[in-house]
């Protein structure tokens, strides 16, 4: 059994983003049934759509960055009610009895965790379908709540973006005092700032574009260094306790990798596919770490919600209404973005 939702999908490869009718499950058991009321735009629904990671499904409903209100509820759920605001991320499922998924760590499912769109979806069969729609149906499991203190359009980024900077931070431990950097001013680098801000670190933003300096130290950036200038590249050194690389594409890394001290490490979430050669000098002398994290568990980003409610980030945001869609992901691809598009889904 299934209803249908209107929808925004890319029909092919790097196709446009046009109206489309997709089937959602009934409300199952265990499941949330919400509203959409805004979806964020992430770098990830461009690669996405365009196939850059090879593994795309069409038609493709992208959207992983969900707020919205829960409409229904399946008799078994208890940490929900109709009414409240919610999130959804990145996914939506996963085994929930391999070792990853037992340390809360859904993400690094050994059975690859399902994504919130171009998953396998075990109810329906084919693909899941992500947010840019009017409606969603998810397991209680991985569905979070949400502050209400905030501005609610403003939190849908929280959901990858925020949680994806944060959760590196945290595991590696940023702390009072630490020197460190975000590398690219995009989605995910804005709220890299505001995290490392929050966590009392002395925040450098690394940024290819002098343009974006102001905005930094607006953020929370105590510094800004232009990575093209190769004077002040050389001033900061062996210098940093850690790094947080958001750029978007495959890059040369050794630069990078000098700023880092002794025993510091460069963390990539950015680049999900070949770098340009490093040279393992880079790493060997100063027993530097070059490292990957992808999203967040469930329960840290939960924690990282309530961090946010606590601490009163969100992102910034530009609003779009959804035929707006394929205008934004030009601008998201020529680096004119401050700092995250958000689909008022009212417009759907
Ligand atoms: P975005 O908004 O486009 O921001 C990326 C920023 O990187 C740009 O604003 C730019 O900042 C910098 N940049 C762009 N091209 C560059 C280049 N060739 N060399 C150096 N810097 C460059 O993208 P986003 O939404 O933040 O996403 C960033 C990446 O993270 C994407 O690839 C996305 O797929 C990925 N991602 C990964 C995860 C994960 O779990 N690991 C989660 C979400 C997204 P400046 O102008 O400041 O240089
Ligand atoms: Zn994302
Ligand atoms: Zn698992």
């Amino acid at each position: 059994m299934s209803f249908e939702v209107k929808a925004y999908a890319a029909k092919e490869k790097k196709g446009s983003l046009a109206p489309h009718d997709i089937e959602r499950r009934e409300v199952g058991d265990n499941d949330v049934h919400i509203d959409i009321t805004y979806c964020g735009v992430c770098h990830s629904d461009i690669h996405s759509v365009n196939n850059d990671w090879g593994n795309a499904k069409y038609p493709m409903v992208p959207g992983h960055e969900i707020i919205g209100k829960v409409k229904s509820v399946g008799p078994n759920v208890t940490n929900f009610a109709v009414g409240d605001l919610v999130g959804v991320g990145c996914m939506v499922d996963s085994c929930r009895t391999c070792s990853s998924c037992k340390q809360d760590l859904e993400q690094y499912c050994e059975e690859g965790m399902v994504g919130t769109y171009n998953g396998k979806d075990k109810h329906l069969g084919g693909h899941t379908f992500g947010g840019y729609s009017e409606s969603i149906v998810v397991d209680q499991e991985y569905v979070l709540r949400v502050p209400t203190n905030l501005d609610e359009k403003a939190i849908a980024p929280l959901l990858c973006a925020g949680i994806t900077t944060y959760s590196p931070l945290n595991h590696w431990g940023v702390k009072k005092g630490d020197k460190v950097g975000v590398i690219g001013l995009g989605g995910l680098g804005h709220m890299g700032i505001k995290f490392a801000a929050a966590m009392g670190a002395h925040v450098v933003m690394i940024t290819t574009s002098p343009s974006k300096s102001a905005d930094a130290k607006r953020l929370g950036a105590d510094e800004v260094l232009i990575s093209k200038n190769i004077d002040e590249m050389e001033q900061h050194r062996g210098t940093f306790d850690f790094l947080l690389n958001t750029v978007p594409v495959g890059h040369d890394v050794n630069p990078y990798l000098d700023l880092l001290k002794l025993d510091a490490t460069m963390v990539l979430v950015g680049a999900i596919e070949p770098l340009e050669p490093m040279h393992g000098g880079k790493l060997i002398l100063g027993r530097k770490r070059l490292a990957g994290s992808l999203i967040g568990g469930i329960k840290e980003t939960q924690e990282m919600l309530d961090f946010c409610g606590e601490h009163d980030i969100v992102s910034d945001v530009e609003m779009i209404n959804i035929d707006e869609i394929n205008e934004a992901y030009k601008r998201v691809q020529n680096n004119d973005v401050k700092y995250r598009f958000v689909i008022d889904m009212k417009s759907l």
